[in-house]
């Protein structure tokens, strides 16, 4: 069985039976010759199958795919036998492979060894696939759903298993098949909860319309009523809770093993703290503005800065943080600053625009942020880098400072990596060159979809239009990646879509390195990325990719069409 609750429609899944002809040959050797070039065929394929699989980190499918191999070179049992039923009894090829795997799979199935009867499921998948090539039938297609669902089966094979869609389908209930399976061993690595074995579910499923299933007791139920729903649905709230503790302080990685980080969104030393003890594996945003506001009416000094800096760093145990120079302005009033209105805050006066035009604040920030690396892995990121001339400009003072540092013996970071936001439309067209010149991005999604839009992010009467489902705020997501990627660097994403549980599949999917978030959605996002495969996720990113609205997206995404 694979643990877990799932309840939800339920679709009956039956795939076409495979007519075998039941007729003679007339030349047999050229019959076995078609044969051998078949199993050859067919060889080829699984162990692509196999290679994709190991590549892709996904160990018990590649075990799985080697022991079909293994059959397929089983001379004395399988091969021979065809061989010479075709021989013979001038059997056709078809037949021939039928009647020995069933023979073979019925003997699995007699055994006593729970373990070794589940085997004969494998017999029976190769022999279906063994089918097609000799047939001339095309491949089947995998397992397509449009909305989640628990899929009720009289089986599913192990391949047919593996093409599933995790994010849709909730559950798995099958007449046939045992704890040991593959086919329930797969979905359990693929956080799919699963009954084996479940009698008459097929035809319960024909006439019912919703199914509730726990795969850790093997309990089954069709067409419950609303009070068992409801408590249905707190049990796995429960058992969720549960697992994410699991989850907590384990690596990110998604179902087919690819590693990803999760870091935690801060404004305080403080924060780092809990940030760490929810689980975080760094922090990819401290907005270091707050400082401004702890200082009221005083600009924070180079010693203040340093020792909150410091402390923040020292609170990460070794962890890496991002810490982000002052962005200022917009819709963040900072007193001390004492700044002019501008009639278009967000378009006007703000973050490295500031702090290129006050370089001494921004030199005293950066001289803090330097000696404060010395205590663990500070990265510094500079917000709303417009042109390639101000990041240049901004590396310039961060030189400076160090050069500065230096000459004054004052103790400092050897190396602190430089990263930018990516949250301004220019910096995106521009990311391939901006990519050259930093060791990170990190798109700021809460900006990039105000600006990309025109749709002020604080402005009710358009938040109509500020989404980031919208599919040019995608465009640019995807575009940033793809630069960070080819130009070598790490891209991950500080904006609040990071932590949107129904957006991180299409973030995967993009390619995204690092999702910085609220440390408390941490151990729910993880356990959330180990039940996606990334190859799956790369599909539906594909496809978000060719839509054109937000609705469109939603509804793919959220599978309700509300965002
Ligand atoms: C962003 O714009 O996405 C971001 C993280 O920065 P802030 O919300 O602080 O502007
Ligand atoms: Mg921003």
């Amino acid at each position: 069985m694979s643990g877990g609750l799932a309840q939800g429609e339920a679709l009956l899944y039956c795939p076409g039976k495979l007519v075998v002809p039941d007729g003679t040959v007339e030349d047999s050797a050229a019959e076995k010759l078609n044969f051998l070039a078949c199993v050859d065929a067919l060889h080829k394929k699984v162990s692509a199958r196999g290679e994709a699989a190991r590549a892709a980190g996904e160990t018990l499918q590649a075990e799985i795919l080697d022991a079909h191999l293994e059959i397929l070179e089983d001379t004395d049992s399988v091969i021979d036998p065809i061989l010479a039923a075709i021989e013979s009894e001038k059997k056709n090829a078809a037949l021939a492979v039928q009647e020995v795997f069933d023979g073979i799979a019925a003997a699995f199935e007699a055994l006593d060894d729970a373990y070794l009867r589940e085997r004969g499921a494998d017999m029976r998948d190769l022999k279906i696939q063994l089918l097609r090539e000799v047939m001339g039938v095309q491949d089947a297609a995998p397992v397509r759903m449009d909305t989640p669902a628990v899929l009720v089966a009289r089986d599913l094979t192990p391949s047919e298993t593996a093409g599933l869609d995790s994010n849709c389908v909730l559950g798995i209930l099958c007449e046939d098949g045992g704890r040991t399976s593959h086919t329930a061993v797969l979905a359990n690595e693929m956080g799919i909860p699963a009954v084996m074995g479940c009698k008459g579910a097929l035809q319960a499923a024909a006439s019912a319309r919703f199914v509730q299933l726990d795969g850790s007791s093997g309990y089954a139920c069709f067409d419950p009523d609303e009070a068992s729903i409801a408590a249905f649905a707190q049990k796995a709230a429960r058992s969720a809770r549960d697992d994410c503790e699991a989850y907590r302080h384990a690596r990110t990685r998604t179902a087919d093993g690819r590693e990803k980080l999760l870091y935690a969104n801060v404004a305080s030393a403080e924060e780092c703290r809990s940030a760490c003890q929810n689980g975080c594996e760094g922090v990819g945003l401290f907005r270091s503005e707050f400082l401004f506001y702890q200082s009221g009416e005083q600009l924070p000094t180079e010693e203040a800065q340093y020792r909150v800096y410091a402390e923040a760093v020292r609170n990460m145990q070794g962890r890496p943080i991002i810490i982000r120079t002052f962005d200022a302005g917009g819709d963040k009033k900072i007193p001390a600053l004492k700044l002019e209105a501008d009639e278009n805050p967000f378009l006007g006066y703000r973050a490295i625009r500031i702090c290129l035009r006050e370089r001494t604040l921004f030199k005293t920030q950066l001289r803090a942020l330097l000696r404060a690396g010395r205590e663990g892995t500070l990265r510094i990121m500079f917000p709303m880098i417009a042109t390639a001339a101000e990041l240049r400009e901004a590396k310039e003072v961060f030189h400076e400072a160090r050069g500065e540092l230096l000459r004054e013996n004052i103790p400092i970071a050897e190396h602190v990596e430089l990263g930018i936001m990516i949250e301004v439309p220019s910096a995106v067209m521009m990311s391939d060159l901006l990519a050259r010149e930093v060791d990170f991005f990190s798109i700021g999604t809460n900006d990039l979809t105000q600006y990309t839009l025109a749709a002020d992010r604080g402005n009710k009467r358009v938040a109509n239009l500020y989404s980031h489902y919208d599919p040019a705020v995608i465009r640019m997501i995807a575009h940033t990646i793809e630069s960070a990627h080819k130009a070598g660097i790490p891209c991950g994403m500080c904006g609040e879509a990071a932590g949107d549980a129904s957006y991180v599949p299409l973030l995967l999917g993009l390619g995204l390195d690092e999702f910085s978030v609220t440390s408390r959605a941490i151990p729910a996002l993880r356990a959330a990325m180990a039940r996606l495969r990334e190859e799956t996720c790369r599909e539906l990113a594909a496809r978000v990719l060719r839509l054109a609205t937000r609705e469109e997206v939603a509804s793919v995404l959220t599978g309700t069409g509300e965002d």
